[in-house]
């Protein structure tokens, strides 16, 4: 690379992982701890963002603005609540009753825009802290959503005499930086979204260059004559400037234009032919990644401007060419994405104040991009047939995906889950990947057209939008310092001023004329020496001629020496009070440091103090994985513990079952014994009450022969009843009953 040359790339996010930082802050000192701080982007991989130094985040601002309707009597189905709600009601013949009631949605956003909002309004609440954040080196986001017909045009481009957001944010970014612009081509874009600091020539011979080769089509800022569709467009008479501009920076505006239809990109400031005749296809660009891992068009035309004119000239450009297209290639306009990319490079000037600093490290290139999105609604609103219902089915394909992504994205953040976010799935959001899954403001503005035609799309960009504002993106780092005195610029200018100003109090030489009215003069009176050759010695003309010369030649010469002395006096007082009062501007800066060294310091206290709670945190977490290393033990000790008296309680359970179903045997065979015996008892007693009856029998039988026989004759007992008698005495008594049993 040349040497006076220094490259640098593109970094909207000069984020770092707080280590890494830390790290090389500890390698270097003073500047090089700042350039170190800007040097490289850690590649964010997802689900890695808490580990970002940065964790503030916003959410995505969303804003809702309202169109009049275009008839004033037509039917209307959206009004505006307050400042921050909307209300939908469901159009006549079309209410929906839900237990017998009408059913109203209510949904808020950050802002509401009613009918009668100004362009200049929507800008000061939307857009104006955007531009703000671009100027101090942060990158932003903004896109208008909603169906066709809605006012997505209408409050990004605007119309004649009411300029929208685009030509307001240009003519804001010109006039914070309109003096403080580098010259043109000393900040030079390279094809891989990176920027570089030429030196002051070489920039000049690109300049010259330029010009030799092609002026007609670069629009200049020289040229005088505008064309009165684009002043109408951009004499928006704000005025308005972003706070505390660096002024010992230079800056460059770059801006390009592409449109995206149908999924393929295609560069609308490409200055290729266009025949009208038999038109060409435009050839499409594709995204590649940067070394930041930032998502570029490649090969996309980037154009230096250094004036709102300008920047709109080229805007107005590409409108045409994308209207001419639209027409030739027989596409539906409102089924595209239009993206206006404004990049601003920004590099701070040497210790003289003079001359850019030559450090890629030190240049910043943050970019805003305002996207004006194809209508949101279905396919067959617009009648497509053929290729045009596939190319639009396409565009309604970005969108769903752009849907897929917040959604999946507004997941992720809520629930903490890990769900892929289909950026690739589409161009549109792969090209702003970066936007969501870094750093930056995201704004979207839901332009709602009220008529009662549109209720059911309404409602569905509505309850998109309201779902779009949980989503957060990582607030954007803040800018490095570049470590030099601020006020360079303006110091030597005012040097040089104030240089002027003394010189004429004091009536030196403050300008060309006055130099010469008394220096000149002096000097042109400045007689020249007369000959002083005397030929004759009654010569008596030469010598006192000689002697006037050269008195006069004195006097003036003690004029000069006077002037001289004059001068000299009035620098050095001049001098004088220029040091006293770049002391005072010395002892304001010094203030200034001190007050910001101060800052720094309570930010180191306010470290060391966070560092000293983690450490206390640390030693209590070790703390309680100690005492919870203690209990785990403890607990498996009890769980074998348990475990052993489990394994006897099951032992005794079998010995008791065992000895249950013993007993049960037992009991059993006593029980059929005892029966056995029983019925042997009751037989043997059945036996015995037999005999009884029957000796009873017999006795009566004898009683009756004794009554009935004659007198004398003894009657004799029978010897059977004797023999029956002993053993019924014997079995009569019970049998042994083994002890044990019982
Ligand atoms: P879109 O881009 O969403 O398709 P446009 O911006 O082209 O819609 O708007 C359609 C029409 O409505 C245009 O004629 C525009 O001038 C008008 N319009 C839109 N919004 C407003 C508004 N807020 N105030 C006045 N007119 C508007
Ligand atoms: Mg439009």
């Amino acid at each position: 690379m040349d040497a006076g040359k220094r490259e640098g790339t593109f970094k909207p996010n000069l984020r770092q992982e707080g280590c890494e930082r830390e790290k090389k802050k500890d390698e270097r000192g003073g500047l090089g701890e700042m350039k170190a701080a800007a040097k490289t982007k850690t590649p964010r991989k997802p689900g890695q963002k808490n580990g970002s130094s940065n964790n503030l985040k916003d959410p995505v601002g969303v804003y809702c603005r309202l169109r009049p309707l275009s008839v004033p009597d037509q039917e209307c189905c959206v009004k505006v609540i307050n400042t921050t709600t909307v209300q939908v009601h469901p159009p006549d013949g079309y209410r929906i009753f839900r237990n017998g009631e009408y059913k109203e949605v209510q949904y808020s956003f950050k802002e509401v825009f009613n009918v009668g909002g100004t362009q200049k309004h929507v800008f000061d609440v939307v857009a104006k802290p955007l531009v703000d954040d671009l100027i101090h080196g942060k990158n932003g986001l903004l896109f208008t959503y909603g169906v066709t017909g809605s006012g997505k045009t209408y409050t990004m481009t605007g119309s004649p005499g009411d300029g929208g957001l685009l030509p307001r944010c240009l003519d804001m970014i010109f006039n914070s930086i309109g003096s403080l612009q580098a010259k043109r081509y000393v900040f030079k874009l390279d094809d891989k979204n990176g920027v570089e600091v030429q030196c002051d020539v070489d920039a000049l011979l690109e300049r010259q260059k330029r010009e030799v080769f092609q002026t007609p089509k670069t629009p200049s800022s020289n040229r005088r004559q505008i064309d009165p569709e684009i002043a109408d467009m951009i004499n928006v008479q704000n005025n308005c400037k972003a706070e505390e501009v660096d002024e010992d920076n230079v800056y460059s505006v770059f801006v390009s234009y592409i449109e995206i239809y149908n999924n393929y990109i295609y560069d609308l400031l490409d200055e290729g032919p266009f025949d009208a005749i038999k038109p060409k296809l435009p050839q499409s660009k594709i995204l590649r990644e940067d070394q930041n891992h930032n998502m570029y068009v490649a090969g996309c035309t980037e154009v230096e401007v250094k004036s709102t004119e300008e920047a709109f000239e080229v805007f107005w450009r590409g409108q045409k060419k994308r209207r001419i297209a639209n027409t030739q290639l027989n596409r539906e306009s409102s089924r595209s994405h239009s993206v206006f990319l404004i990049k601003l490079a920004q590099a701070p000037l040497d210790a003289s104040g003079d001359n850019v600093l030559q450090d890629r490290e030190l240049i910043t290139f943050s970019q805003l991009s305002l996207v004006d999105l194809a209508g949101s609604e279905r396919t067959n609103r617009t009648k497509a047939e053929g290729n045009r219902l596939r190319e639009a089915g396409n565009i309604n394909q970005s969108l769903m995906t752009l849907r897929t992504c917040i959604e999946a994205l507004r997941e992720n953040q809520t629930y903490g889950t890990n769900k892929m976010v289909p950026y690739r799935d589409s161009k549109l959001t792969h090209l702003f990947k970066n936007y969501f899954d870094g750093e930056g403001k995201v704004r979207m503005i839901v332009c709602v057209n009220p008529k009662a035609e549109d209720y059911d799309e309404s409602l569905q960009v509505l309850r998109f939008a309201e779902l779009t504002q949980e989503v957060e993106v990582a607030r954007p780092a803040e800018k490095p310092v570049c470590g030099l005195i601020p006020g360079r610029r303006f110091k030597n200018q005012a040097f040089r001023e104030e240089l002027s100003r003394q010189l004429e109090i004091r009536g030196g030489p403050i300008d060309g004329d006055r130099e010469r009215s008394i220096t000149e003069v002096l000097l042109q009176n400045f007689p020249p020496m007369s000959s002083c050759e005397l030929l004759d010695i009654h010569d008596d003309q030469t010598l006192p001629r000689l002697i006037e010369v050269l008195e006069k030649r004195h006097r003036i010469r003690q004029m000069l020496l006077e002037e001289f002395t004059k001068n000299v006096h009035s620098v050095k007082g001049m001098l004088q009070e220029l040091d006293s009062s770049i002391v005072s501007k010395e002892n304001y800066a010094q203030v200034k440091m001190a007050e910001r060294d101060k800052f720094i310091a309570a930010q180191k206290t306010e470290i060391e103090r966070l560092e000293k709670k983690a450490k206390t945190l640390e030693y209590k977490i070790e703390i309680l994985e100690k005492t919870t290393t203690i209990y785990e033990e403890e607990k498996r000790n009890l769980q074998q513990e348990l475990e052993s008296k489990s394994q006897k309680l099951q032992r005794q359970v079998s010995d008791k079952r065992r000895l249950e179903a013993r007993l049960q045997g037992m009991v059993t065979e006593t029980t059929m014994k005892w029966e056995k015996e029983c019925e042997r008892r009751v037989a043997a007693k059945q036996l015995e009450m037999q005999n009884k009856l029957w000796v009873k029998d017999e006795k009566l039988k004898q009683l009756k022969a004794i009554v009935t026989e004659p007198k004398g004759s003894k009657p004799e007992r029978p010897s059977r009843e004797k023999d029956r008698e002993k053993p019924l005495q014997r079995s009569l008594s019970p049998p042994p009953v083994p002890v044990g049993c019982l």
